[in-house]
């Protein structure tokens, strides 16, 4: 039985924060503001892992209330969302994202997100994309405001599993 599940997420784009990508640490003169480390790539990754699994989203788990997740290293929540799918019997068939960014250009670190992300999940680099679009000037996207990131994930289990 497969599973499809969406992910979106958008951080600030700041001065004195660090850009963290799919766990990849990006020189760049501005970084994202968030709770956490405010990795949007993470955090698109693991709401479409929790709703092709029916378990809900990133907010009902690691809330920006909570301060245990106060500067967290986001790339812990995913494997953690990833142990949890695991316990349910999902296996990831691939996974699909697109970074929409003005800047930097991700042209050269698109492979090192991929590898990175492919590592969290726990599969082949094959099965892993990573795309990036630029906002065309235009939106918060587009005026260097914001990352935004989507994600799709299939998910796969054998029928009888709970
Ligand atoms: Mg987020």
């Amino acid at each position: 039985m497969a599973r499809v599940g969406l992910g979106h997420d958008t951080h600030r784009l700041v001065e004195g924060r660090p850009l963290i990508l799919g766990g990849v640490r990006i020189e760049h003169p501005r970084g994202l503001l968030g709770h956490s480390d405010a990795d949007v790539v993470c955090h698109a990754v693991v709401d479409a892992l929790l709703g092709a699994a029916g378990l809900g989203d990133i907010g009902e788990l690691y809330p920006d209330t909570d301060p245990r997740w106060q500067g967290a290293d986001s790339t812990t929540l995913l494997a953690d969302v990833v142990e949890r799918i695991r316990r349910h019997n999902w296996s990831i068939v691939n996974c699909d994202v697109i970074i929409h960014t003005q800047e930097p250009k991700l042209t050269p670190h698109k492979a090192a997100i991929r590898a990175s992300l492919a590592r969290l999940l726990g599969v082949d680099l094959e099965v892993v994309n990573v795309k990036a679009k630029t906002g065309e000037q235009v939106g918060p996207v587009g005026r260097a405001e914001a990352i935004v990131c989507q994600a799709v994930v299939l998910l796969d289990r054998p029928a009888q599993t709970r």
